[in-house]
């Protein structure tokens, strides 16, 4: 070794080591790159490099060898030297370019590699130019060539296994193989020197020596160091950036799993055909398919008669999927398209709406669906009829709405309880929609009111309808057992003369409803202008009772009764009178029936019983006795179950005794008997008096005459003032006195105008009279002074 300078073997051999080095990571990258372009720059520049190492080492050992002579080189040669070694690696390098490297491959690559080693070294050594001829021991020759054979098998086998294992370091396996691989280079180098002696016996003339000299040599030998090292530090730091990205893919692939998979919306992805590509769980979940059986299938499998487009980009769809049981369901699909070098791909988000759909429909039906009858209600009737009027208003047609209501509806429910009341509706819409033409509609407005509306119907066709309800209703429903009779009040309005909203309209068909009711019920009736203004006045009054308490509009006057003989005053009737401020003195003859109507009687009839009574006690305590007080109750008052109570309380309040008054009711009260004749009883119990007022002009019935304990009858005006007139009126009034004079009641005759009128009365005994003959309704103080005007003519007597 005394010819070899130390320094520069150490070089040449850490040349081999790093050349290699690079020259494996190169190759390594081929093997992980997947792009075929790119998988070609790394073999190519991975065996020029290798080729490079390879001669730059061979020239650093070659300078490192003390020649006595002085040496150049041929550069054809050189060159030659140098594409060998780097084709025979690039053979190499190709064969490790497959996924699976079985050891055949691995002795081909050697050998390869071992051919790139040995070329390069002995084409190197012909390319010398000195004045000696070289001689090979060819016994060293081939043992160079096994040392080059086996120690680069040992390196390619070692980076293989250190490549295809997943979690060694990037650099470890090139690292070592390389430092082998340094060793079959440098190994072969100086075995091939040592087979070689140099021979300076044939050579004594001055070689020709032209070529490269040693220093042109070692400075283009650092150049090409300086590529290699430089090429080594870029594949590092370009590997590393490569796994911290790699690193990062793998961890938002995790984590894009995961999300996909935790997700209850259906996330798809499929290629530019609609091949499924990825199908998560929820997917599986909604439509029923495994990833499995799912994968390179069609998208027509679950979304049927769908076809993929670029241009429903991002648009929600609603659509019908399917479910491998074959059942279709409602869904919403959003499908964007995404562009990948040339290829087109697609993602979709698909989203089960059964639940919401249904929920909607429930939502709709509560909405617009009346629950008993299953007829629209009273929104939707609303609705349809707008539309209606909008489609007429474009073709000039008329609307027709027909208001219909129950007469006596409300019986049904107070005998037969409310469940028999909803079986009747049911059977009443059942009956009506039947009658009805495709293009009307019925629907329920409210308890027992319904409403068909009908398009392009004129005067005479909506009546026909109508008459057709009221004929449909002549038979009987039964009800369980029971029969029961019902009739419809029909009112009817027409777009356009009546109303050109659907509000006017039905308020409309709603007043004349109620003109057909007034008119006995069982019965149409067209809406008419008299009809509006009626009801419009009505209306005004009522909402002016509303207020007529509160706003002190109500006043009680009084009409004395007196004995038919001396004029005695024996007693007084309690007469309400209405000031309105709006509407001037209004008749109770008036405003009664709708205080009835409206249930305003309640509080109006218990304001004048507390007045009445509070007043009497006055009159009482300044002691001009009036007699007895009557007061007028209405039917409505006495259905109330807690009226004796409510009497009572008022007489205790006002101290009232309850033998000076009289109660005044009317035929129809004790016409339910059941009900009012524990009232009636009660009432008597608290010592009260008991009077039938109106007598003759309603049911009358001599029956409950005798049942019901009445104190004082009242024969009606209206026979009163005819007395002269007609002589069978005389017989009726004889007949009620004698009459009540068997039952024992006081007769009271009412509305005695005339002096004629009392005296024909004043034939029989024990009468008392009441009328304008003796004085109108006065107010409380009118009647005051006239009490005290009498008590002093009676003291004076
Ligand atoms: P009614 O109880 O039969 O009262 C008698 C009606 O005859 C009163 O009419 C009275 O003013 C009127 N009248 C009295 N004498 C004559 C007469 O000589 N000729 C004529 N043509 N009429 C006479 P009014 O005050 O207009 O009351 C009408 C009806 O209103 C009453 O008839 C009664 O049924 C009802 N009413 C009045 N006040 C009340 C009340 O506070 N409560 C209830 N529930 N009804 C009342
Ligand atoms: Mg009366
Ligand atoms: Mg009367």
């Amino acid at each position: 070794m005394g010819e070899y300078n130390l320094f520069l073997v150490t070089g040449s051999l850490l040349i081999a080591i790093f050349s290699s080095y690079a020259a494996l990571l190169l190759v390594k990258k081929m093997i992980q790159e997947n792009k075929r372009s790119r998988k070609g720059l790394w073999l190519t520049s991975g065996s020029l490099i290798f080729g490079a190492g390879i001669w730059c080492m061979h020239f650093v050992a070659m300078l490192a060898y003390h020649l006595i002579m002085p040496v150049s080189y041929h550069p054809g040669l050189l060159f030659l030297s140098i594409v060998f070694a780097a084709i025979s690696s690039f053979t190499a390098f190709l064969l490790l370019n497959k996924k699976v490297i079985t050891s055949r491959v691995i002795i081909f690559g050697s050998v390869f590699i071992s051919i790139s080693i040995l070329s390069m070294h002995y084409i190197g050594m012909e390319a010398m130019r000195m004045q000696a001829d070289i001689v090979y021991n060819l016994w060293i020759v081939a043992l160079s060539a096994l040392i080059a054979v086996v120690a680069s098998y040992a390196a390619l086998r070692i980076f293989i296994y250190f490549s295809f294992q997943k979690n060694s370091s990037a650099f470890i396996g090139p690292a070592i193989s390389a430092v082998i691989m340094g060793i079959a280079i440098s190994g072969m180098h100086y075995t091939g020197m040592a087979s070689a002696t140099f021979d300076h016996s044939a050579h004594h003339a001055v070689q020709d020596v032209t070529g490269l000299d040693q220093n042109t040599i070692g400075s283009i030998i650092a150049i090409a160091m300086l590529i290699i090292l430089s090429f080594v530090f870029i594949v590092i730091f370009y590997d590393k950036k490569m796994a911290l990205a790699n690193q990062r893919l793998t961890m938002t692939d995790q984590l894009y799993r995961s999300i996909m998979d935790a997700a209850n919306d259906a996330v798809i992805t499929t290629d530019g055909n609609g091949a499924v590509l990825s199908w998560n769980k929820a997917a599986e979940t909604i439509f029923g398919y495994g990833k499995s059986e799912m994968m390179d299938q069609p998208l027509s499998v679950i979304l049927p008669g769908y076809e993929l487009s670029s241009d429903n980009d991002k648009q929600t769809l609603v659509l019908k999927g399917k479910h491998k049981n074959n059942k279709t369901f409602p869904i919403e699909l959003s499908f964007s398209s995404v562009k990948n070098e040339s290829q087109l791909y697609y993602t979709g988000i698909i989203r089960n709406i059964s639940e919401r759909v249904k929920q909607q429909k429930k939502i709709e039906e509560l909405v617009y669906k009346d629950p008993l009858t299953n007829l629209p209600n009273r929104r939707m009737l609303n609705e349809e009829l707008g539309k209606m009027i909008h489609s007429a208003s474009n073709t000039g047609q008329e609307v027709a709405a027909a208001f219909i209501d129950m007469d006596r509806f409300k019986q049904v429910n107070d005998v037969y309880g409310h469940q028999t009341g909803d079986l009747l509706l049911k059977a009443m819409a059942d009956r009506m929609s039947h009658l009805l033409k495709y293009e009307d509609l019925i629907g329920r407005q409210s308890g027992d009111e319904f409403i068909i509306l009908s398009p392009a119907s004129s005067p005479f066709q909506i009546s026909t309808k109508a008459n057709a309800v009221l004929t449909a209703f002549k038979d009987p429903f039964l009800i369980g057992n029971t029969e029961i009779f019902m009739s419809p009040s029909i009112g009817i309005s027409l777009y356009p003369q009546d109303g050109i909203t659907a509000d006017e309209l039905i308020k409309h068909a709603d007043m004349a409803m109620y003109k057909a009711k007034e008119l006995g019920g069982a019965h149409f009736q067209f809406f008419t202008s008299e009809i509006n203004d009626e009801i419009s006045s009505k209306m005004k009054m009522e909402s002016g009772l509303r207020k007529a308490i509160m706003n002190e509009e109500l006043e009680v006057y009084y009409q004395p009764l007196v004995s038919i003989h001396d004029n005695q005053i024996n007693g007084v009737e309690a007469l309400i009178r209405w000031h309105s401020k709006e509407l001037g003195t209004v008749s109770p003859a008036d405003f009664i029936p709708l205080a009835e109507e409206t249930n305003l009687i309640l509080p109006i009839g218990e304001w004048v019983l507390r007045k009445a009574c509070t007043q009497f006690t006055e009159w009482k305590k300044s002691n001009y006795m009036p007699g007895h007080l009557a007061v007028n109750i209405s039917s409505i008052q006495f259905k109330q179950e807690d009226f004796p109570q409510l009497v009572r309380k008022v007489l205790e309040e006002t101290g009232m005794p309850p033998h000076c008054l009289v109660l005044e009711v009317t035929e129809t009260v004790i016409q339910d008997v059941e009900k009012s004749l524990p009232t009636l009883h009660s009432l008597k119990e608290m010592g009260i008096k008991l009077s039938l007022d109106d007598f003759g002009t309603g049911y009358s019935s001599l029956q409950y005459l005798k049942d019901f304990p009445l104190d004082i009858i009242k024969i009606d005006k209206s026979f009163v003032q005819s007395l002269l007139i007609s002589p069978k009126n005389q017989a009726v009034v004889d007949m009620i006195i004698n009459m009540a004079e068997q039952l024992e009641m006081e007769v009271i005759a009412e509305g005695v105008e005339s002096e004629d009128q009392r005296k024909y009365l004043a034939t029989r005994e024990s009468i008392f009279y009441q009328g304008y003959l003796y004085s109108p309704p006065l107010t409380f103080e009118e009647l005051t002074s006239q009490l005290v005007s009498q008590s002093v003519q009676r003291l004076a007597e």
